[in-house]
């Protein structure tokens, strides 16, 4: 995490409107003034401000994160109001990073916030990631969530990584141990791995969700508190409401996460 959240004489740089603002987060054991400075220092890179990033973003937003680095290159469309909660009609045709900035700093004003109307790619995701402590995946498509996880694993950057569709939810935490999978590992076992939301429709409150899930787990990597999903698979039936988790092993042949011998070959 960036430094520097202290004073030489070791006082706090929370304000006393910080302080009173995170007050019963800073009184939850194990948190603490520590972990609300921590929070403050940290740079959080959010990928896709659709449904899973909408609410990802307004916890971490409430919650107190330091800096928000908001990335992506799609505009707000009506169809993404029934469950894209930061967005709203009269910003359809905005930038979704546009949209999301301007209901984030209503939300608090005391956030750094970068929005970035772009798609990652190979070329600026490795730039955009030195800057940063923690990756959200929210986006949609495998492609971008192998890209995502290609350039956070070579970064050495924590990732994590939601996804929601029809009434089903999965997250995952990639911390990069040296036994954790990566999403690539997992991806081959995905039986719908390029299954669309636009084809087979998704519930909002399944989507929020997850999201605040992948805020929770920001959290608790950031201040300490708790045990992260690391290196595991949540999957979540919303229609059910069954909560199943999984620990998969890595793929000792995968192509982003495997042996150094077998990238070499
Ligand atoms: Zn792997």
């Amino acid at each position: 995490m960036n430094p520097g959240c202290q004073t030489a004489s070791g006082t706090s740089l929370l304000s006393d409107a910080e302080l009173l603002r995170y007050h019963r987060q800073i009184n939850l054991k194990g948190w603490d003034l520590p972990g609300q400075e921590a929070l403050k220092a940290a740079r959080v890179l959010i990928i896709g401000l659709g449904g899973l990033g909408c609410a990802a973003a307004q916890y971490l937003a409430a919650a107190g994160v330091g800096q928000l680095t908001l990335l992506d290159g799609d505009k707000v469309e009506h169809s993404n109001l029934a469950r894209q909660v930061l967005h709203q009609d009269d910003r359809v045709g905005h930038y979704k990073v546009h949209s999301a900035a301007t209901a984030l700093r209503a939300l608090n004003p005391h956030l750094q916030l970068l929005a970035l109307p772009e798609y990652a790619d190979e070329v600026m995701l490795p730039g955009y990631l030195a800057e940063q402590d923690l990756v959200l995946d929210c986006t949609d498509h495998r492609a971008s969530r192998e890209l995502i996880n290609l350039c956070c694993r070579a970064a050495g950057v924590p990732l994590v990584s939601g996804s929601a569709i029809r009434g089903e939810g999965q997250l995952s935490v990639f911390t990069w141990g040296q036994n954790e999978p990566c999403y690539h590992c997992l991806s081959r076992l995905f039986t719908e791995p390029d299954a669309s939301c636009v084809v087979n429709g998704v519930l909002g409150p399944v989507v929020g969700m997850v999201g605040s899930l992948q805020a929770l787990e920001a959290l608790k990597l950031i201040t300490g508190i708790g045990q992260p999903l690391c290196g595991e698979l949540l999957l979540i039936d919303g229609l059910s409401l069954e909560f199943q988790r999984l620990r998969l092993p890595r793929d000792p042949e995968c192509r982003v996460c495997g042996s150094v011998e077998h990238l070499l070959r």
